[in-house]
C-alpha cells in the first residue's frame, strides 16, 4: 500500500496547472498572481513631508531653540498634490502638509506644532513668517524618494495569493489589469442510496448527505469553483452518468465521495475504469484508507472516503495541496507547528491525523471519540495532529506535528 507521501507525489505530479486570464483590480483579491510585477517607479516617487509644518533648510536653524526661536519669512503654501518650482533660499520657510512635494532646497520640516504657526486648524491663513523653536537635522520629516522601493526592484512573483496590501501595491503600479491564474473547475459529488437532501423527508434507514456541502467549502477555500452534481445512487448506471455529468460540465478535476472501498455496492472505481484509469486506491493511513486517484476521460478523478472525518482529512492531506497546484499556488506546502500532547495515546502504526483542540498554541487534546463517522469531534477541532507511520504509542508530554486548521 502506498504511502501517504508516495500517494501524495503521485496526485501532485499527475495535476496540471490550470491557465491564466486577465481580470480587473477589484476582482483580483485572493487571485492567484501570475506574472512578476516590477517596480516602474521609485516609491515613494518624490521627497515628500510627512508632517504638516514648514519646510526648511535644516542649516538655517543653527542653535535655534526653546528660549531662542529662529524667524523664517514664509514665501509659499504648498497642500498635497501641489507642487511649486521655486527654490527654497536661506532663511526661508514653505507651510506644507503631509504627502506634498517638497520644494528645491529644503532639505527638513519642521512640524507645525513646533513653531509658533497656528495648529490643527483647517482654513489657517498663511502667516508672513514663522518662529521656529527647535532645531532639526537635515532630513527631518521628510520621506525620500525610493524609501520604499527602487525602479526595477521586483515586488511581486508569479504563484502568490493577492491579499489586500498586494492589490494596492497593484494599484499604486497603475496595474488596472491583473494577469492571474484560472480558478480550477472542480466537480463534486456524492454515492450512496442513504443519502438525502436537507428538504428531503427522512425515513428509516436513511441519513442526510453531508459531505458535499462540506467539501465545496473546502474546494473554495482553495481557491477553486466547485460544481455540484448531487448524489450517485448505488448503480453502476448511475456513477457513470455523474461521472458523465463531471465532463459535461468542463470541469478539469472530479471528486466523489463514498462507494470506493470494497464494499458490495461500490460501483465507483468500475466506473471510473469503465471509460478511464485508476492509478491507486488505497493509501496507508487512518483515517481515510480508501483513497482512489485516477482518470475518467482524460480528466482527473479523486475518490474520497464516504465517512466525513475521512473525507475532510483526505481532503487536507492530498486534495488541498493538489488543487493549490493546479490554481497556480507556489507554497502549497503545509506548515505545521509543535505541540505537547496532553494525554498518552496509541495508534495502530498507520501515519494517522487526530482532530485536536491547542490550548494556548501548544497544549493539544483530542477533541472527542474518533470514529471517522463522527462529525462533531472534527467540528470541534482546530487542528490535526500527525502520528507518524511507524508510531505504536506517544506518551502524553510529547512533542507532536499538528497542522492548524
Ligand atoms: P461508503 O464509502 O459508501 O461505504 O460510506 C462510508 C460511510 O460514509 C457510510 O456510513 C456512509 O453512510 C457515509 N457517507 C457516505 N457518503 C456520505 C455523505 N455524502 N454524507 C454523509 N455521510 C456519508
Ligand atoms: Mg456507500
Amino acid at each position: 500500500m502506498l504511502s501517504v507521501s508516495e500517494a501524495r507525489e503521485r496526485l501532485l505530479k499527475a495535476l496540471p496547472v490550470t491557465g491564466k486570464e486577465s481580470v480587473s483590480l477589484s476582482e483580483a483579491g485572493d487571485r492567484v498572481f501570475a506574472e512578476q510585477l516590477i517596480a516602474e517607479s521609485d516609491s515613494p516617487r518624490f521627497d515628500n513631508s510627512s508632517m504638516d509644518g514648514f519646510a526648511i533648510r535644516a542649516g538655517d536653524l543653527n542653535g535655534a531653540g526653546q528660549g531662542k526661536p529662529k524667524t523664517l519669512k514664509v514665501v509659499g503654501d504648498i497642500p498635497a498634490g501641489a507642487f511649486i518650482d521655486r527654490i527654497l533660499g536661506k532663511d526661508e520657510a514653505m507651510r506644507i502638509m503631509t504627502g506634498a512635494a517638497m520644494p528645491a532646497g529644503a532639505d527638513a520640516v519642521v512640524p507645525v506644532e513646533d513653531t509658533d504657526a497656528p495648529g490643527a486648524q483647517p482654513g489657517a491663513p498663511l502667516p508672513a513668517q514663522v518662529e521656529v523653536r527647535a532645531p532639526l537635522k537635515s532630513g527631518a520629516y521628510v520621506r525620500p524618494a525610493g524609501q520604499d522601493f527602487r525602479k526595477g526592484d521586483v515586488l511581486l512573483e508569479p504563484g502568490k495569493c493577492l491579499t489586500p496590501q498586494d492589490l494596492a501595491l497593484l494599484a499604486m503600479q497603475a496595474k488596472a489589469d491583473i494577469k492571474v491564474y484560472k480558478k480550477p473547475r472542480v466537480a463534486i459529488f456524492s454515492s450512496g442510496d442513504e443519502l438525502l437532501g436537507v428538504d428531503q423527508p427522512l425515513t428509516p434507514g436513511k441519513i442526510r448527505e453531508t459531505n458535499s456541502h462540506m467539501l465545496a467549502a473546502l474546494v473554495k477555500s482553495c481557491g477553486a469553483d466547485p460544481i455540484l452534481l448531487g448524489v450517485a445512487r448505488d448503480t453502476l448506471a448511475d456513477a457513470q452518468a455523474h461521472l458523465d455529468r463531471a465532463i459535461d460540465s468542463g470541469a478539469q478535476l472530479i471528486i466523489s465521495s463514498a462507494g470506493v472501498s470494497v464494499g458490495a455496492f461500490d460501483y465507483l472505481r468500475e466506473a471510473v475504469t469503465s471509460r478511464g484509469e485508476m492509478d491507486f486506491w488505497k493509501v496507508n493511513m487512518r483515517p481515510g484508507r480508501p483513497f482512489a486517484f485516477g482518470s475518467y476521460r482524460k480528466i482527473p478523478y479523486i475518490g474520497l472516503p464516504g465517512n466525513p472525518a475521512s473525507a475532510f482529512v483526505g481532503f487536507e492531506v492530498f486534495v488541498r495541496p493538489a488543487l493549490q497546484k493546479m490554481a497556480g499556488v507556489k507554497n502549497w506546502q503545509r506548515h505545521s507547528v509543535l505541540g505537547t500532547l496532553t494525554e498518552r495515546i496509541e495508534s495502530d502504526g498507520r501515519e494517522s491525523y487526530l482532530r485536536v483542540h491547542v490550548k494556548d498554541g501548544v497544549e493539544v487534546y483530542l477533541t472527542g471519540h474518533q470514529g471517522s463517522g463522527n462529525l462533531y469531534s472534527l467540528v470541534q477541532a482546530d487542528a490535526l495532529m500527525i502520528v507518524p507511520a511507524g508510531v505504536k504509542e506517544l506518551k502524553s508530554g510529547s512533542q507532536v506535528e499538528i497542522w492548524p486548521l
